[in-house]
C-alpha cells in the first residue's frame, strides 16, 4: 500500500497490509495477553501513559513533519493537534483513578452493595485521518488506562502516524500484543470487523459507520460511533462583535481545510447584520494564504484525499445552477496537490447539496433569516447531530435556540471546539456513544453489581 503525499502527489512509503489471517492472529495475542495487562497495578498503566504523553512532546518535530506529509494540514496545525492530544492524555491521567475506583453504593444493612468497573476485553478502534493523534487518543489512551487490549486501525491516509503511535505506545512500556496496529485500508476495516471483539469503536462517516453497526449488530457487545457533521453556526441581530464573528467562522469552516467533524458547515445571519459579516467574511477571507503545509506562512493545504476535489467542485456547481452566488473564491492552485480554493458561497438554500451534506472542505453557504424561529427551523433540517452554534449577546435568547437543538454539542459565543472535560458525543446520523469526559473513561469498562452478605 502507497501512502501518498497530499500536496506533491510523492510516494512517501510503501507498506504491507494486515490480511484477514495477520488480523486473527493479533486478536489471539491481545486475548491472550489481555488479563495479564488488566492484571497489572493501575499505576503501572498511568505510568506507561504518563511516558507516552511525554515522548509526544519530545519528538513533537518528527510527528508534526510526518502527519503533516500524510494527511497536508499545515505544520502549524499538526503541532497544535499534538498538543491537543496532550491535553487530552493529561486529562485522562488525572481522572481516570477516581472515576474507575471502586464505589461502595450501600455500606450498611443486611446486604451491603459495591460496584467495581472491569475492562471490556479486546477492542477494535477503527479511526480517521482527519485527527489522528486527537481521535486516537479519545479512544485508545482511556481504554489501555482501564485494562483493555486494543486492535487500531488507523485510516490508510494516517498510516505513518498510526506507526509512530503504536512505536511509542510500545516505547512507553505497552506490550505490543495490547496495542496492536492493523495496516491497510477499508478492506482492513472490514476484516477486523470479523473477529470477536469485546467492542467496536468507530470514528468516520456515517455510510461506514451504518456499515459497521449492522456488521457487529448480532455480536451484543458496545458498539460506539462518532459520525459526521453538518453543523450550523446562527449569527443574531444583536451580536456584539461582527469582526471577530466572521473571524471565528472562518476559522471554523477552514481549519483544517475545513476537514474537522464539528466544522462550521452551514452560516445562518440575520437580515439586519448580514451585509456587515458578509464584508468581514470577504474581506477575512481574502487575506488566507493557501499553499505548501510545510511553509509556516501558510493557513490552508491541500485536502487529504484525491476524490475530494471533484466532490466539492460538484456541490459549488449544483449550487450555482440552483442560483448561488460565489461571494468569494480564492485563486485555484494547480495540480499536483489536491488543492480547493476556500469558497464562500451566497443565495443558498435548503435545495443546495452545500447546505444538507457534509462538505468536509473550505467551502461555506451562507443564508439571510429574519427570525430565530426560521433560523431554529433550518439549522434543525438536519438527519445529524454533532454540534450547533450561536453567536449574540443575549443569553437567553442564546439558550431557547440551543435547547432546541438535537445535537450532543452547544456552543455560545464560540464553536468547532473540543473539550476533554466534557463528552463528545452525535446524535442521529452523526453517532452513539460518547468519548471524553467522564462517560469517556466509562465507555471503556462494564460495571459488575456486588451483592454482599457477610
Ligand atoms: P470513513 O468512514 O471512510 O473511514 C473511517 C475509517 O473506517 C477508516 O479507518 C477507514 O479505512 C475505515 N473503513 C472504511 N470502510 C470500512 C469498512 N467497510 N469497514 C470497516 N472499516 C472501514 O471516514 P472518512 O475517511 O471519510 O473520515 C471522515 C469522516 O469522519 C467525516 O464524516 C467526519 O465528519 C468523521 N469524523 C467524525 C468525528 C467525530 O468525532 N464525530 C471525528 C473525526 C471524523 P481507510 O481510511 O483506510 O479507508
Amino acid at each position: 500500500m502507497q501512502i501518498i503525499n497530499p500536496a506533491t502527489q510523492e510516494v512517501l512509503d510503501t507498506i504491507v497490509p494486515d490480511t484477514q489471517a495477520s488480523i486473527h492472529q493479533k486478536f489471539e495475542a491481545a486475548k491472550a495477553a489481555q488479563t495479564a495487562w488488566y492484571a497489572r497495578p493501575f499505576e503501572e498503566r498511568l505510568a506507561c501513559i504518563q511516558r507516552f504523553y511525554e515522548a509526544l512532546a519530545l519528538q513533537e518535530d518528527t510527528l508534526a513533519a510526518t502527519l503533516t506529509a500524510e494527511v497536508g494540514k499545515p505544520l502549524t496545525e499538526a503541532r497544535n493537534e499534538i498538543k491537543g492530544a496532550r491535553l487530552r492524555i493529561a486529562w485522562f491521567l488525572q481522572h481516570s483513578t477516581a472515576a474507575l475506583a471502586p464505589e461502595t453504593v450501600t455500606p450498611n444493612g443486611p446486604t451491603q452493595e459495591h460496584l467495581t468497573y472491569e475492562p471490556l476485553g479486546v477492542i477494535a478502534n477503527i479511526s480517521a485521518w482527519n485527527y489522528p493523534y486527537l481521535v486516537g487518543v479519545n479512544v485508545f489512551i482511556p481504554a489501555l488506562i482501564a485494562g483493555n487490549a486494543v486492535l487500531y486501525k488507523p485510516s490508510e491516509y494516517a498510516t505513518l502516524t498510526g506507526l509512530h503511535i503504536a512505536r511509542l505506545l510500545h516505547e512507553a512500556g505497552v506490550p505490543p500484543a495490547i496495542f496492536a496496529l492493523v495496516a491497510g485500508n477499508g478492506q482492513a476495516g472490514q476484516a477486523l470487523l470479523q473477529v470477536p471483539c469485546n467492542g467496536y469503536f468507530f470514528t468516520g462517516s456515517y455510510a461506514t459507520g451504518q456499515r459497521i453497526a449492522q456488521a457487529v449488530a448480532g455480536r451484543m457487545v458496545p458498539c460506539q460511533l462518532e459520525l459526521g457533521g453538518k453543523d450550523p453556526l446562527y449569527v443574531m441581530d444583536d451580536v456584539a462583535d461582527i469582526t471577530a464573528t466572521a473571524a471565528a467562522v472562518l476559522e471554523g469552516f477552514m481549519y483544517n481545510a475545513g476537514q474537522s467533524c464539528c466544522a462550521v458547515e452551514r452560516v445562518y445571519v440575520q437580515r439586519p447584520v448580514y451585509e456587515a459579516f458578509m464584508e468581514a467574511l470577504v474581506q477575512q477571507a481574502a487575506a488566507i494564504k493557501q499553499g505548501n503545509p510545510l511553509l509556516p506562512t501558510t493557513q490552508l493545504g491541500p485536502l487529504c484525499r484525491p476524490g475530494q476535489v471533484a466532490f466539492l467542485q460538484q456541490q459549488v456547481k449544483q449550487a450555482l445552477a440552483m442560483g448561488a452566488q460565489i461571494a468569494y473564491q480564492g485563486a485555484t492552485l494547480p495540480p499536483p496537490g489536491y488543492y480547493f480554493p476556500l469558497t464562500i458561497l451566497t443565495q443558498v438554500h435548503h435545495g443546495m447539496q452545500v447546505m444538507t451534506e457534509e462538505s468536509f472542505g473550505p467551502l461555506i453557504g451562507i443564508q439571510v433569516v429574519d427570525t430565530d424561529a426560521e433560523a431554529v427551523s433550518l439549522m434543525q433540517d438536519t438527519p445529524y447531530g454533532l454540534t450547533a452554534a450561536v453567536y449574540g449577546s443575549n443569553p437567553q435568547r442564546a439558550r431557547q435556540i440551543l435547547e432546541a437543538m438535537h445535537t450532543g454539542t452547544v456552543y455560545f459565543n464560540c464553536c468547532d471546539r473540543v473539550s476533554p472535560a466534557l463528552p463528545w458525543s452525535g446524535r442521529g446520523h452523526s453517532g452513539m456513544g460518547s468519548t471524553l469526559g467522564l462517560a469517556g473513561i466509562k465507555a471503556f469498562v462494564q460495571p459488575k453489581a456486588w451483592h454482599w452478605r457477610v
